[in-house]
């Protein structure tokens, strides 16, 4: 998971403070505000109903950007096709674990 801090208005304090955005694959999943701990959190079934939302257009635009590399670079292409058969199934594994914890 990723999280990144920022300056943002909080809905308690009622002033811009500095907040920690946590990340579950691409979607904001929680906000905690570092002056009083006051935290939003999306809730798993709508970041699932997203992430299953956005996987047909994420599938769409990998295959666009494979064939655009296989067509660039043939050779480096297939050469990274095994690494990549095995990493992309880990990493979705790893996003959907994100979303759903
Ligand atoms: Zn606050």
């Amino acid at each position: 998971m990723i999280a990144c801090q920022t300056e943002l208005d909080c809905l308690y304090c009622g002033r811009p403070t500095v907040h920690t955005v946590f990340y579950a694959s691409l979607y904001i999943k929680r906000i905690v505000c570092h002056r009083c701990a006051h935290a939003v959190e999306k809730p798993a079934a709508v970041l699932l109903r997203q992430y299953c939302r956005d996987l047909p257009w994420r599938a769409t635009a990998l295959a666009r950007r494979l064939k655009h590399e296989a067509q660039a670079d043939p050779l480096l292409f297939v050469s990274s096709l095994p690494r990549r058969v095995v990493n992309k199934p880990i990493e979705l594994s790893r996003e959907l674990a994100e979303v759903c914890l």
